[in-house]
């Protein structure tokens, strides 16, 4: 793997100067364009973006990347999860290469940007370089993701895990949320090979790879706040999720008296309280985690104004940048809810657990893009990323990662979410001014 150190000093005479770089970013602008709004025009979800994981609307965003690389004359090629690759082929097919991209999916009514960014900012990154007339020693891939929204399999990281070899035991078998059909069975519809992956085939060797890098929009307007176009990330925060957990007490008339009742809607309601309780200690710690409660309900076949509810649903997703940390939030979670049990006379049952790891971002890959943004005089400033990304899976695998956030307004994950085309273009030089100082030359000289 080389590093800065390893590299001789005439590499600095064949690599643009940073300026020289942005600028043949800028004159992709119109490409740019074109693939942001023929990616809203064919996936619109009324309100919002629809592009459905292993469905019509991401089949569609990969479409469009094929076309967009093909025509480029990039090699494009897809694995056994119909992850989509996009090479600008490198001098010495043996050098670890650099990857660069993100998902292609998204929520149901979410945003435009949320993913196609980083795809975009790939495709952007080895138009520049190549205009600029380099010659890649290793090779360039874009890659674009599949299944990064666990919201539609309830699983994390599907086509990221599937190309690393890391998917869990089981995973296959989940089931969309709308449709019902299992993952293996989507994915084939998609053209991928679930059978492959059950055998272990993986597309990637983390070995083999350099480092990924994910440009993606911030998802809260962190920084709107501060007025800086771009930050980039110090992590991607690691969770243990509940997505389908159920409190059992029993329904009663309203007017049971409070020391006869098993309410789980009151049970639901302390744990959560309890929760938030125990955020409110780790921020004032100083210690940035996240709980959220993303259904919380009674039973819709029981519950009504004059019944005490017996039945409760929630989902539960807690994240935090500290392995360490996850584990003793859950330890809480599970005191909380033996102290509740016991005051209420309910019984929880919190159903499948799902988990990630948590993902450091590479040390020196982070200084080099700091750096790259000051020379640049773009202003950045570091930041955790609040949500899990694909560069987690990779980062967890074993591959140096970074990311790179673009300024937007109004959150993702929904219609509103938005981005300015002039800070996604900062965010698309800083990248390629590093991927420029990393791959290379043709001669073999690195
Ligand atoms: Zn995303």
């Amino acid at each position: 793997m080389s590093t800065p150190s390893s590299r001789p000093h005439n590499v600095a005479d064949v690599i643009p100067t940073p300026e020289a770089i942005r600028a043949a970013v800028a004159a992709q602008r119109g490409m740019v364009e074109r693939l942001f709004s023929t990616l809203a025009a064919g996936s619109q979800g009324h309100p919002g973006i629809m592009r459905d994981t292993y469905g019509p609307g991401e089949n569609f965003g990969h479409a469009v990347m094929v076309e967009a690389a093909t025509a480029a004359g990039l090699a494009v090629r897809t694995d056994a999860a119909a992850n989509t690759y996009a090479t600008w082929r490198g001098a010495d097919a043996a050098a670890p290469a650099i990857l660069m991209g993100s998902h292609l999916d998204s929520v149901p009514h979410g945003g435009n940007f949320d993913g196609a960014a980083g795809v975009i900012a790939g495709l952007v990154t080895i138009a520049a370089l190549r205009e600029l007339g380099l010659q890649p020693r290793c090779d360039v891939t874009v890659m674009g993701v599949r299944a990064e929204e666990s919201v539609w399999f309830q699983v994390s990281y599907i086509g990221s895990r599937s190309a690393l070899g890391t998917l869990p035991e089981g995973a296959l078998e989940a089931t969309r949320i709308d449709t019902g059909r299992s993952l293996a069975d989507h994915m084939r519809d998609c053209g991928g090979d679930p059978e492959a992956l059950r055998r272990g085939v993986r597309a990637l060797d983390p070995r083999q790879v350099r480092a990924f890098l994910e440009v993606h929009i911030e998802q809260a307007p962190s920084l709107f706040e501060a007025g800086f176009p771009i930050a980039i990330c110090t992590g991607i925060p690691g969770n243990f999720r509940y997505p389908d957990a159920r409190i059992v007490g029993r329904h009663d008339h309203v007017g049971t008296p409070r020391r006869f009742r098993r309410d789980a809607a009151m049970a639901g309601m302390a744990l959560a309280h309890a929760m938030d309780e125990i955020w409110a200690a780790q921020e004032a710690a100083g210690t940035q985690i996240a709980i959220t409660f993303g259904r919380f309900h009674t039973d819709a076949e029981m519950h009504g104004l004059t019944t005490v509810p017996g039945e409760f649903h929630f989902s539960l997703d807690v994240r935090a940048y500290d392995e360490a940390v996850l584990a003793g939030l859950e330890a809480q979670m599970h005191e909380a809810i033996g102290r509740i049990e016991a005051q209420r006379n309910v019984t929880f049952e919190l159903g499948q657990r799902a988990s990630a790891a948590v993902g450091p971002v590479d040390a020196g890959i982070k200084t080099a893009l700091t750096d790259a943004s000051d020379r640049l005089g773009i202003r950045s400033m570091p930041l955790g990323s609040p949500a899990s990304h694909d560069s987690a899976a990779f980062a967890a695998a074993g591959v140096p990662v970074a990311m790179l956030f673009v300024r937007n307004e109004h959150g993702s994950h929904n219609p509103k979410e938005a981005m300015e085309i002039d800070d996604f273009m900062d965010a698309a030089a800083v990248m390629a001014v590093w991927v420029a100082d990393n791959i290379g030359v043709a001669d073999g000289t690195r």
